[in-house]
Order: structure tokens, then sequence, then C-alpha cells
């Protein structure tokens, strides 16, 4: 058994999405509620976020990225000019917040502080590409945890499973290329931002590096975890990741309103299992989680809390 760590952090809730908006402060609110009421916060140790700087966020961000966002806040834009992100004027702090979030959970699972940990980051990540943000993200929090791992700790490959509803398109495009980070995604087909095919697997030296699972409409909890494992199984074992990342995205729960997936609670506790699995098999059982989607206030709270409990207990 290995310690879990969280990173909790009240002014994730500043980044206002305004009322009606499902990208809401009040998801936070919601899963730590859940993991207070039962209990597991609380054998959870706390980890505290850090705003990533420019440097960091420019391993994975251009530079006119960096300031299209600076001044997009500055200029009271009420979203992005890049895409669908609706922001305020807390936002450039508040994701910046989110990656540094990310990147302390980094660090704390690889100096052996922690076994795995859960960053509870808002605004999601895995959208944003290199040079615009899209589908309430800002900067791609995964995809920076990923480059940190490699260029401060020397990890030569590190692999990201996303789990959530969508296709994480920002984090696909990154590492396109890139044959020392292995991205595999189980998304509805169909459902936003369109991509993820399985005909998409990366070019050049990322050929073969990039693998899509793309399932229609109504699949349930072992459909997903079923297609997720016949790709990932193979994968892992020729890539031998030495840490594992994941896109925990909690909007395949049943009563999300963005999706039509229909998992049960219990369903992310399977999907955890199989990332420790792998972890354990051939990274020392380091994992890290960041949160993405999730708008089903209960769903997403029961989902993350199932995952909570299966971290603790591994
Ligand atoms: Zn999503």
């Amino acid at each position: 058994m290995g310690a879990t760590g969280l990173v909790i952090d009240p002014a994730f809730r500043l980044h206002e999405t305004g009322s009606g908006h499902p990208e809401s402060p009040r998801r936070l609110e919601a899963i730590e509620t859940e993991l207070q009421r039962r209990g597991l916060r609380q054998r959870c140790q706390l980890i505290r976020a850090r705003p990533a700087t420019d440097l960091e966020l420019q391993r994975c961000h251009t530079v006119r990225y960096l300031e299209t966002v600076r001044r997009d806040v500055a200029y009271d834009a009420r979203q992005l000019s890049t895409g669908d992100t609706t922001i305020c004027d807390a936002s450039e702090d508040v994701a910046r917040l989110a990656a540094g979030g990310t990147l302390a959970a980094v660090e704390a699972v690889l100096s052996g502080q922690v076994n795995h940990a859960f960053a509870l980051v808002r605004p999601p990540g895995h959208h944003a590409e290199a040079d615009r943000g899209m589908g309430f993200c800002i900067f791609n929090n995964v995809a920076l945890g990923a480059r940190h791992a490699q260029v401060v700790h020397g990890l030569e490959r590190v692999l990201i499973i996303d789990w959530d509803l969508h296709h994480g398109n920002g984090t696909q495009a990154i590492f396109w290329r890139d044959s020392s980070v292995l991205f595999a995604s189980v998304h509805e087909w169909g459902n936003y931002p369109g991509s993820g095919a399985a005909t998409e697997r990366g070019e050049g030296p990322g050929l073969g590096f990039t693998l899509n699972c793309p399932l229609p409409g109504g699949s349930d909890g072992p459909a997903v975890l079923t297609a997720l494992t016949a790709v990932l199984r193979p994968a892992a074992e020729r890539f031998r990741p030495q840490l594992v990342l994941v896109s925990a995205g909690f909007d395949s729960h049943r009563d999300d309103p963005l999706g039509s997936f229909r998992l049960e609670d219990s369903d992310y506790g399977a999907l955890t299992q199989l990332c420790l699995d792998i972890a354990s098999e051939h990274a020392d059982g380091r994992l890290v989680s960041v949160l993405e989607g999730g708008y089903a206030l209960q769903g997403l709270a029961g989902g993350a809390a199932a995952h909570v409990e299966t971290l603790l207990e591994t």
C-alpha cells in the first residue's frame, strides 16, 4: 500500500464561468464534499499547488499563445479568442495554478513522497493545443505534467491514459510526432471535438505512439474497460512507461449531460485499477491523475470518490 496525494486548493474555484455553465466551481465543491463525507480526503496527503512559470508552460505552449491568454484576460474578454472557453479576470492565474498543481503532483510522486496523486484542478486541460485553448481548457495540464517528468526528472517514457468522454485532441496534437510519450484515449465517437478516429496514430517518429479507441454512444463501463484494456496492455508491454498519467474525466458517467456513455460510479474504480496495474508492472506504481471533465455533480463526485478509493487501496 502506498500513500495517495491530493492536490486541493480553494483558488481553483475562482475561475468563474457564469451561471448555467457546466464547467463550474461547484464541480470541485461536489468532489471535495464527497471525499470528506466518505473519510477519503482525511486518508490522503495534501499536496500544495503552485503557479506554473512561463518557461514551464512553454514546454507545451507557444509564447504567442501565452500572450494571447494574457491579452484576452487583460481586455476583459469573456471568451478565450482561440476557442470556446469562458474566462474571467482570474482565469489566467487559476489556469497557471491548475498546470502548476499538476506539476506539483508529478514532483510528489517522482520524489517518492507519495505513490500516486490525483490533481483536483480546473480549468481542465486535454483539449488545449500548443497554440490554442478550446473546450473549457486553457493550458494542457496533463501534457505539461509529462514534459515536467521528462525535463526535470529525466524520465524517457511517459504514458498518458485519457478516459474522459471526449477525445483529448490537445494532448494528441502536442505529442503527435513524439515517441517519448504514448497517448491512449478512449472516447465517445462523434462527440466534441470530432477527432480521435482509430486511424489517427501519430506521424513520423511518433507513428504508433497515439492510440485512439472511439466507441459508440451508449457504451457502458465493461465496454469501455474492455476496449481500453485491449489497446493498453500490449502497448504498455512494448513501451514500458516509467510514469503513468491519467486524464481522468467523469463525463462518461450515465448521468452526464454532455455525453451518452453509461458508466456507473464503480466503473471508475475498475478503470483506475487497470491504470494502477500498468503502473505497478512498469513504473514502480507511479501514477498521477488529473481531473478533466464531468458535469453531473453527483455522478462526478461518485466517480471521483471511486477513483480515490481505489488509489487508496493499492
Ligand atoms: Zn470531457
